[in-house]
């Protein structure tokens, strides 16, 4: 699949592995602030295909997932996880021909105890 930012700037080329079996939104501190819906793939499924320059990264807390976004339009495309980093979520809004309210009730992660801060 394709997806693209907001203003083009951002192109991906991603292979979902499970489809939108895995569509989840997040609970954590910065996600219920995004916003956003994710998807999951694996690392070598995802390609940025245009404007790798114009992602900008963001990390916080223990700075081992990586949030992507766009420079110029602040739109969310991808991350790589914290959970499991072989795998990036996926902003299913970015993803051409996909509309979330489609996906009905999306089940939300637990981000507030995240897996990786239990001991
Ligand atoms: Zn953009």
């Amino acid at each position: 699949m394709i997806g693209s930012c907001h203003c083009g700037a951002v192109e991906i080329e991603v292979s979902l592995k499970d489809g939108f079996a895995t569509a989840r939104r997040c609970d954590c501190s910065f996600c219920s602030r995004r916003g956003a819906i994710a998807v999951s793939a694996r690392l070598e499924d995802l390609r940025v295909i245009r404007g790798a320059d114009n992602l900008t990264l963001y990390q916080w807390g223990t700075r081992t997932a990586k949030h992507w976004f766009c420079r110029t339009c602040g739109i969310y495309t991808h991350h790589q996880r914290r959970s499991n980093p072989n795998e990036y979520g996926v902003n299913v809004a970015i993803l051409e021909g996909v509309t979330p309210r489609d996906l009905g009730e999306v089940p939300w992660v637990d981000g507030v105890n995240h897996p990786s801060d239990r001991r």
